[in-house]
């Protein structure tokens, strides 16, 4: 029995973001004629997220530049799929495989991918006022825009992560006043270590930004509009805008009760089979990653790309799908015991990039819980280097700061587990 309208059954794909049309794209490739339903929450078109902190934020993109395109003839309608924006999933039964919709609808499927992402984490208390915003989707970015064309002028983020350091960065080329206030002694201290940390807080004092580390918020204060961010010691700093990036959360809440394990996101095998007939991809999947032998979950765009396509081909496999015909519902086959299961294990190198100021900061492998980390090129001083992490004798990550090129040759030691030692004679060679 299939669960489709056509003969090849329905795949329904939840999350109409980078991971789910990469996925829903690779189903076509690998030959899925059968329905694909998309649900996405948010009214736009799919769209690029990376330059929402940046040219976007800048306003010196505009938004064609950022929708999402496939690589197909025919572009997305090629695609054939049935599109549902503006469609809330909020619940999943996996042994019926059906997923229930905010409207009251049900999608019985025969496969179904979890791409639903991560939200921003608020601070609690500033609900209602106006001039507060955090920044994942394009709403959000439009809004803080919208503000800084008004004038907005002092304007504060809160925590020094990826997103607020390229915000603070973004707003000071707008000529605006930045100040970031921390919580811990060292942005990024605990994802790129102490010391290349204390580097990305340097970057911002070059640039006129007020960084405050160690600091943490009391409360955010105003009438109906933000005035002043009050600190812990009872100071306070006016503000026309706050910007908070504290990190964010896997969306996960629409999966309560679903049988899917939840452990900081949709816990997978490591095929990205999450049960059978389910797979996950992108920022809000966790997989255990062989390579570096932990329970990973990446939120990194070229992760969201290449997650979302190797999930859809092991859902193929998964179902039965040789063709493009799914083999139909039945369950038979188990999490993590699908067709050609060890050949399609997820391990990728995780690769990131971010642009601050006139700076791009790469990182390819793994920062966090290095033992060592060691310049090896360039300098801090000048803001252009290499760093690399070693985690027991091997090397599991490198980081650039404006050196593209030797990002490249790291990162091919890192994928082949080159050893430490072996990454030192190629740095003392170069
Ligand atoms: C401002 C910003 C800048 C970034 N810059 C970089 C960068 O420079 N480099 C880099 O590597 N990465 C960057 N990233 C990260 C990158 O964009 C993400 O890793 C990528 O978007 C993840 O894609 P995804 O499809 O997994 O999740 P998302 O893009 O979060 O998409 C998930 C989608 O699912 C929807 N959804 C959630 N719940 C439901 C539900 N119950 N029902 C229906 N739909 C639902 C969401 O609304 C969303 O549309 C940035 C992210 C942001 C926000």
């Amino acid at each position: 029995m299939t669960a489709g309208g056509g003969g090849g059954g329905r795949i329904v794909v939840v999350g109409a973001s980078l991971a789910g049309l990469r996925a829903a794209e690779e189903l076509r490739a690998s030959g899925f004629d059968g329905t694909i339903t998309v649900v996405g929450d948010e009214a736009h078109p799919p769209y690029d997220r990376p330059p929402l902190s940046k040219q976007v934020l800048a306003g010196v993109w505009e938004l064609d530049r950022i929708a999402l395109t496939v690589a197909c003839e025919g572009g997305l309608e090629a695609l054939e799929l049935d599109w549902r924006p503006s469609t809330r999933a909020v619940g999943l039964d996996v042994a019926a495989r059906r997923v229930a919709l905010a409207g009251g609808e049900t999608l019985a499927y025969d496969g179904l991918v979890v791409a639903t992402g991560a939200a921003p984490r608020t601070l609690p208390g500033t609900g209602g006022l106006s001039g507060v915003h955090t920044l994942r989707t394009l709403d959000d970015c439009l809004a803080v825009r919208a503000e800084l064309d008004a004038g907005a002028h002092r304007i504060v983020v809160v925590g020094a992560g990826f997103i607020g350091s390229e915000v603070a960065a973004t707003c000071r080329a707008r000529g605006c006043e930045v100040t970031i206030l921390e919580a811990l002694p060292v942005p990024l201290g605990r994802a790129l270590g102490d010391q290349i940390g204390a580097v990305m807080g340097e970057l911002h004092r070059d640039h006129g930004v007020d960084l405050r580390l160690g600091t943490g918020v009391e409360r955010i204060e105003g009438g109906a509009r933000v005035e002043r961010v009050r600190l812990a010691d009872g100071s306070a700093i006016p503000a026309d805008l706050v910007v908070v990036g504290i990190g964010v959360s896997p969306n996960t809440g629409w999966l309560a009760g679903s049988g899917l394990t939840i452990d900081d996101g949709v816990v997978c095998d490591a095929t990205t089979l999450a049960a059978p007939g389910v797979v996950a991809a992108g920022d809000v999947a966790r997989w255990p990653s062989r390579r570096f032998g932990e329970l990973m979950r990446v939120e990194h765009w070229d992760n969201a790309i290449a997650m979302g396509e190797h999930a859809a081909r092991r859902l193929l496999a998964e179902i039965g799908v040789a063709d493009g015909a799914a083999g139909g519902a039945g369950g038979e086959v188990g999490a993590g015991a699908g067709v050609a299961a060890g050949p399609m294990v997820y391990d990728p190198v995780p690769w990131f990039w971010s642009d601050q100021y006139d700076r791009k900061v790469q990182l390819a492998g793994r920062s966090s819980g290095a033992d060592e980390v060691r310049v090896v090129d360039g300098s801090t001083d000048e803001r252009r280097f290499v760093a690399l992490y070693r985690r027991g004798d091997r090397l599991v990550g490198v980081l650039a700061m404006n050196r593209p090129r030797l990002l490249v040759n790291y990162r091919a030691l890192v994928e082949r587990g080159a050893t430490w030692d072996e990454a030192l004679t190629l740095a003392a060679s170069a």
